[in-house]
């Protein structure tokens, strides 16, 4: 259908990048980037028409996002040139051809492109060996002055080759180091550091990049403050599992596994680091709260492993300010596994109590409206929590 509404337009259209590499290794890939001859911005209104879908544009990118009906997103961009006006400096952008497009991009395996067009339906386009790399393994940038244009890019090779498990081709490891030697890195704003850093920590399984990371320099100027000492490793390792259980249990809604691995990452510093490094990457709120806040888990771990009477609605007194990646931390640093059996049961004991009783009960009951319900509530809760009071019955019989 994007072949022939661009037909119509006069336009050419291209799906690239990452789902073209993804589906020529046949690994699953949702994000569809379409790369427009012509006009991206009419295209995409063209397209959302067509589909019964909205198009949000982006008149300064010449960017848009057409979505469907059922939420589902394609990216839109109108074919573009970008050059650098001085190493790590954000590009500047004018419209060209496909191939100018595709130039701009960061590893050859990342630069073919599929032509959607009616006529060329379905056409490889690979002008810059991306097939060959991707078949032999390889991440190789385009051009010598790459990584000097965008040094973001060693972090993108590194978490490109440990994801497929390929390697940083011979030269272009030569000038990543090379660039590295240079401290080009320190040029980079600290918000384009931790969006390459998020992505990285967002991998299904980011150790192995964290490694090279350490490995070759770079992180140093991630985090030159962190050592990632055996310890930490031994903890990091155990997240996707921690992640994993959660997740079987529909406990981990709208948990992001990047914030699990900073707490985790950061754990050792004292505080004044961590506040440092809160600062420096300016985390919104929300996420500057958790990691803040995360310097306390380790040790209420500590106090659920020696107190071993606890009851549930202690451990919810004790628990129910941290968000589900504290909980997750949580988990990573207790050790005993009845510790853990008493936190899950906590966990799924959360899930399925409610407090039948409601204001309008308590008002009948006679009490006069003010901050004891509030207290009433969460005592009810408590008891519930507790097996103290399972029916509604039960917990009239309690308030009274
Ligand atoms: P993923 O599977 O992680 O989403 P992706 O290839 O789709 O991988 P994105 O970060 O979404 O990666 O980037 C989309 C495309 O934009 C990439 O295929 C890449 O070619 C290009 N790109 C992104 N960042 C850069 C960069 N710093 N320099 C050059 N090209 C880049």
């Amino acid at each position: 259908i994007a072949g022939v509404v661009a037909e119509d337009l006069g336009f050419m259209v291209y799906m690239v990048g990452g789902i073209v590499r993804d589906l020529l290794l046949g690994v699953p890939n949702y994000d569809i980037d379409l790369v427009v001859e012509g006009e991206g911005l009419v295209f995409a209104r063209a397209l959302a028409q067509r589909l019964g879908g909205r198009a949000r544009v982006h008149e300064r990118f010449q960017t848009a996002v057409v979505v469907l009906p059922d939420g589902f997103k394609i990216d839109v961009a109108t074919a573009r040139t970008e050059y650098y006006e001085f190493p790590a400096a954000l590009p500047v952008v004018h419209r060209s051809s496909i191939r100018e497009d595709l130039y701009r991009r960061d590893f050859t395996i990342n630069t073919m492109a599929i032509c959607l067009n009616p006529g060329r339906f379905g056409e490889l386009i690979d002008y810059f060996g991306g097939r060959k790399d991707l078949k032999e393994g390889l991440i190789r940038i385009l051009y010598n002055l790459s990584f000097v244009e965008d040094p973001t890019r060693i972090l993108r090779a590194i978490r490109f080759e440990q994801r497929y498990k390929f390697q940083i081709e011979a030269e272009t490891l030569r000038l990543a180091r090379d660039a590295i030697d240079r401290r080009l890195l320190g040029k980079l704003s600290h918000k384009r550091i931790l969006h390459e850093l998020i992505l990285i920590l967002e991998e299904k399984d980011p150790l192995p990049a964290l490694r090279r990371m350490d490995e070759i320099g770079v992180w140093e100027y991630v985090m030159p403050e962190v050592r990632l000492d055996s310890e930490t490793w031994i903890m990091l390792r155990r997240v996707p599992r921690v992640l994993g259980w959660l997740a079987e249990r529909w406990l981990n809604i709208g948990l992001r596994s990047w914030v699990v691995y900073l707490l985790v990452i950061l754990q050792k510093l004292p505080d004044s680091a961590v506040e440092e490094i809160v600062h420096r990457y300016r985390f919104d709120r929300d996420v500057t709260e958790i990691l803040l806040m995360g310097r306390e888990v380790p040790g209420l771990a500590v106090e659920i492993e020696e107190i071993q009477s606890l009851s549930m609605s202690d451990l919810n007194k004790k628990l129910r300010k941290l968000s589900g990646e504290h909980i997750a931390f949580l988990l990573l640093c207790l050790n005993r596994p009845e510790s853990w059996e008493r936190v899950a049961r906590y966990l799924e004991l959360k899930q399925d109590v409610r407090v039948k009783v409601n204001g309008y009960d308590l008002k009948a009951l006679g009490l006069r409206e003010g901050p004891v319900y509030q207290k009433i509530l969460s005592d009810l809760y408590d008891a519930n929590l507790d097996g103290l009071v399972k029916t509604y019955d039960e917990e009239i019989e309690l308030v009274k």
